[in-house]
């Protein structure tokens, strides 16, 4: 595998050249959103000059086009993600809504009151509050998987979880705060022993290494557009064709009907069918540019540098005094949760900001797992393929200068 050539890499990222509070800017925080390639934003830019025109329903030479773009964009995530057919790829507004989705039509369509759904302790507030609401609606109620001081998921506790009202499992496949990489085949593999299907948030997974769906044969699996350098306003759900041609639609509108009257309506085939309105074709052609992008990279060639910042950033940061890592997985995506002493997150994310370092703070929409490990939140670094070594330096002299500080 050849290294990355990074000084080009940044290159395509304007906003890297940046400057903030007169300090070169050093964005990690990539977790929370990643930024993007001049071939994004330029698809976006040409996408709107040059084939604008609602789709699927025209008949001239603009839909017509602006079609094509929309289902050759389906095409390429079909690719990417090395689904069966462009029918299991339905786009959404991203992962969020992709969730709200299947537990919407999923509780429809499978879930009785006294069932069950199983999610594990380290979920984002996304794949846990639209179960919450099903819960609520359908009498059901959530079994959670634990996790060892390390961060990583108890499986001899999971596989006690299932009972015969057991319905779905819904997991991350990286966590958003802890950085593990969750063994999501494995969970699969014992869903699947017991006949459950399985629904995968991949929202911190699919940005930074290889996903193939036909080797994984999670039900569904989930992700962002914004996460993996496109544009914000656009994500996908990947469901298995007779999962998804068995769950009823989430929303009602047009696109998603074959015909419809007052008596009787009939809904579209898939993908469609989960489409409902006007979809964001030019979102959709600019996330295919983003995974072209990375594509042309390499998910591998991603995903060993990433490992390595993380590695050296890890070693550098645990030399400061006071300091706390929270989550030290074995196999770990490139984020970074941290306390130093008793320096308050906040404290230090402002102050670290004003060094034109960014990093995020608080619970990371996973209060739950705030609980379990006692603390209010941390301070996160998540980095990108276009960050570096040199980057990762100022920023443990940043945090070491906050320490003295206080
Ligand atoms: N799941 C995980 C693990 C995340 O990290 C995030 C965002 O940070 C989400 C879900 C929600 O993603 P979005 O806000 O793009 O829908």
């Amino acid at each position: 595998m050849t290294a990355l050539d990074v000084q080009t890499i940044r290159a395509d990222f304007p906003i890297l050249s940046h400057k903030v509070y007169d300090k070169p800017l050093i964005y990690f925080d990539n977790a929370a959103t990643t930024q993007k390639p001049k071939e994004v934003v330029e698809k976006i830019e040409s996408g709107y000059y040059n084939v604008n025109a609602n789709i699927h329903r025209g008949v001239h030479f603009l839909s017509l086009a602006a079609t094509e773009a929309h289902e050759a964009a389906r095409e390429a995530v079909r690719r990417f993600l090395n689904a069966r057919s462009t029918n299991e790829i339905i786009f959404t507004r991203g992962t969020t809504e992709s969730i709200n989705l299947i537990a919407s039509s999923f509780a429809d369509e499978c879930l009785s009151p006294g069932d069950e759904v199983i999610v594990s302790v380290m979920e984002h507030h996304s794949n846990i509050v639209p179960w919450q609401i099903q819960a609520a609606r359908k009498g059901i109620s959530l079994k959670v998987i634990p996790m060892n001081e390390k961060g990583e998921l108890r499986l001899d506790a999971y596989k006690a979880l299932f009972s015969e009202r057991t319905r779905l499992v819904a997991v991350a496949h990286v966590s958003n705060v802890l950085g593990t990489i969750n063994p999501v085949k494995e969970i699969i593999e014992i869903a699947h022993a017991h006949d459950v299907p399985v629904l995968v948030d991949g929202a911190q997974s699919v940005p930074h290494m290889a996903v193939d769906m036909q080797d994984l044969d999670a039900e569904f699996y989930v992700f962002s557009g914004h996460k993996i350098y496109g544009p914000t306003g656009i994500g996908v759900l990947y469901g298995k064709e007779d999962w998804l041609d068995r769950l009823p639609p989430y929303q009602g509108g047009g696109e998603m009907i074959a015909s419809v009257s007052f008596e009787k309506t009939v809904f579209n085939e898939l993908p469609y069918k989960f489409e409902a309105g006007t979809p964001d074709f030019i979102g959709s052609t600019a996330l295919a540019e983003a995974l072209r992008y990375v594509s042309a990279i390499g998910m591998d060639r991603i995903a060993a540098y990433e490992t390595d910042l993380l590695h050296y950033a890890t070693e550098r940061l645990a030399t400061i005094e006071g300091i706390r890592i929270f989550g030290q997985a074995v196999h770990k995506g490139a984020v970074l949760s941290f306390l130093v002493g008793k320096i308050h997150h906040y404290d230090m994310g402002m102050l670290l900001d004003r060094l034109g370092i960014a990093v995020r703070t608080g619970h990371h929409c996973a209060q739950p797992l705030m609980h379990a490990l006692g603390i209010e939140g941390t301070v996160r670094a998540s980095f990108s393929f276009y960050n570096t070594k040199e980057e990762i330096d100022q920023f443990v002299a940043g945090v070491d200068r906050v320490r003295k500080m206080f």
